[in-house]
C-alpha cells in the first residue's frame, strides 16, 4: 500500500454534507423512481471534475450511471463501489422533518435515503473524486456504479445492466450496502463494523385453494377459504429447526471473540438470544411471514377460490425445492397448490479475500478499538447479481449507528449523523487505497 495522503477531513465533511443534503432533495421515490434525476446530478458533478462516465437505461427516466477511474491493472480487475439511487416512499405525517428536505441540524443530515443509501453514495462519490483530484495511483480500475430500481427488485437497474451490459459486472470485488456498523450490539456498547458476506434467500410463495361455491347459509364442507385457513394454521404451528450455517456461526464467534457475546456461542446460548431478538431468530431459521390473503366477494357467498402469499427467507445456501417439499408435507393437503412467485438464493462471499482483509485493516487504522464481523443479512440487495458471477460482494456501509437509528431505514426520521459521514468516508477511502493503491 502506498502512503496515505494527508487530507483536510473537516473541509471534506462539509462538502459531503452539502452533497448529501442536495442528493436527498432529489425525489427518486420508487415507485415510480425517476432515477435519471439523480444520474443527471451525479453526471454534472463528475463532468465538472473531468471524471468520464456513461449512463445506461432501458427507459430514459430510469438511468443508471457508471464512472471509471482507470488503473494500470497490475493488481487485477476493477473494484466496484455500488449504490442505488432510488429510495422507498416515506409518510411525511410521521416525520419530524420533511422526508425530502435534506435538512441539516442537530448534527444530522435528515431525509429518506440518508442511510439507505444516498449517504453511502456520497461517500463513494467523494472517494472517487479524491482519487481524481489528488491524482492517486491506481493499480486496478476504480468504478462507481449508481443503479436505479434497487428498492423494487432491480429490473430497471442491476438486472438490466447484468443482462444488457454484462461487461460492466466484470470485476474482482464489490462494496455495496447489506452490512453496517453499530455502536451497540445485543445491548453491549462496543463499535462493531458488520461486513455483509451473505444474504438470506427470498422465496416468495403463493398458496392457492379451490372449492365449491355456494350460499353462505348452507355450509357444505368444500369451502376454498376454510381450506386455506387450515393450511395457514399448520404453517404457523410449524416449528422449524435451527439451521446454523457456517457464516452465521462465524458471525457469532467473532462477536464472542470481541467481547460482545460473553458466552461462547452454542446451540443453547443462541436459542436464548433468538428468543430475545427476532433478527437472530431469522438468521438461524428459514423464516415464514404470512403477508396477504385474498378471497371472497360477498358476505353470504362461499368463495370458489382463495389465495395467500408467504414471504419465506431461507438461510444462505438452503435449497428452495427442499423447503417447498417440507412445506407441502406440513400442509398435508393435496388440494392446496404451492406456486413460486420469486426466488433469489445467492452464493456466499468468502471472508479472507484481499478486500476483506483491507476492510479489517482500514477499520483498525481509523478506529483502533473497533471490531469487524462478517455478517449475514436477512434482506437482499443488488450484490446478488455479482455473487451469482462468483465475484465477492460485501455489504459495508462503514458508519456506526445508534440502536434507534436502525429503525430509520425504511422507517421514519431516517438520518445520518455528520460525524458518521466523516468516519465512513475515512474508512472507505482507506479501504480503497488498500485494495487499489
Ligand atoms: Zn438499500
Amino acid at each position: 500500500m502506498s502512503a496515505m495522503p494527508r487530507l483536510d477531513w473537516d473541509a471534506l465533511t462539509d462538502e459531503a454534507v452539502e452533497l448529501l443534503s442536495t442528493y436527498l432533495r432529489i425525489d427518486t421515490t420508487n415507485p415510480p423512481g425517476h432515477e435519471t434525476r439523480a444520474t443527471q446530478w451525479l453526471g454534472e458533478l463528475l463532468a465538472a471534475e473531468g471524471v468520464p462516465f456513461r449512463t445506461y437505461a432501458r427507459h430514459p427516466d430510469r438511468a443508471s450511471l457508471v464512472a471509471t477511474l482507470p488503473g494500470d491493472g497490475s493488481r487485477g480487475r476493477p473494484l466496484v463501489l455500488l449504490s442505488h439511487t432510488d429510495v422507498v416512499p416515506a409518510e411525511p405525517a410521521h416525520w419530524r422533518e420533511e422526508p425530502l428536505s435534506g435538512a441539516v441540524h442537530d448534527g444530522y443530515v435528515w431525509g429518506r435515503g440518508a442511510i439507505d443509501m444516498k449517504g453511502m453514495g456520497v461517500m463513494q462519490l467523494m472517494t472517487l473524486l479524491l482519487h481524481r483530484r489528488l491524482g492517486l495511483p491506481l493499480r486496478r480500475d476504480l468504478t462507481l456504479i449508481a443503479v436505479a430500481d434497487e428498492e423494487a427488485g432491480g429490473t430497471e437497474g442491476i438486472e438490466f445492466l447484468a443482462e444488457a451490459h454484462p461487461e460492466l459486472l466484470a470485476c474482482d470485488f464489490v462494496i455495496n450496502e447489506g452490512g453496517m456498523g453499530a455502536h451497540e450490539t445485543f445491548g453491549v456498547r462496543r463499535p462493531v463494523f458488520n461486513v455483509g458476506v451473505a444474504e438470506k434467500g427470498p422465496l416468495w410463495l403463493r398458496l392457492l385453494t379451490t372449492g365449491t361455491p355456494g350460499h353462505g347459509s348452507v355450509p357444505h364442507g368444500d369451502n376454498a377459504l376454510e381450506r386455506l385457513v387450515r393450511a395457514l394454521e399448520r404453517v404457523q404451528r410449524w416449528e422449524r429447526p435451527f439451521e446454523q450455517t457456517p457464516e452465521v456461526a462465524l458471525y457469532f464467534e467473532r462477536l464472542h471473540k470481541n467481547g460482545v457475546l460473553t458466552e461462547a456461542p452454542s446451540a443453547g446460548s443462541l436459542r436464548v438470544l433468538a428468543a430475545q431478538h427476532p433478527r437472530v431468530l431469522s438468521l438461524l431459521t428459514n423464516s415464514v411471514s404470512l403477508t396477504s390473503m385474498t378471497a371472497g366477494m360477498k358476505h353470504n357467498v362461499i368463495p370458489a377460490q382463495a389465495e395467500a402469499t408467504l414471504d419465506v427467507r431461507l438461510v444462505p445456501g438452503y435449497d428452495p425445492a427442499r423447503f417447498i417439499d417440507q412445506l407441502r408435507a406440513v400442509i398435508d393437503d393435496p388440494l392446496v397448490r404451492i406456486e413460486t412467485v420469486f426466488e433469489a438464493s445467492t452464493p456466499i462471499s468468502p471472508v479472507g479475500t484481499e478486500l476483506y482483509r483491507a476492510i479489517e485493516r482500514a477499520v483498525h487504522d481509523v478506529m483502533e478499538d473497533a471490531a469487524v464481523a462478517p455478517s449475514v443479512s436477512t434482506g437482499f440487495t443488488d450484490s446478488r447479481a455479482f455473487r451469482r458471477l462468483g465475484v465477492p460482494a460485501y455489504g459495508f456501509i462503514p458508519v456506526l449507528l445508534e440502536p434507534d437509528a436502525n429503525a430509520g431505514m425504511h422507517g421514519n426520521d431516517e438520518r445520518l449523523a455528520i460525524d458518521q459521514l466523516r468516519l465512513g468516508m475515512q474508512i472507505l477511502f482507506a479501504t480503497v487505497r488498500e485494495v487499489c493503491g
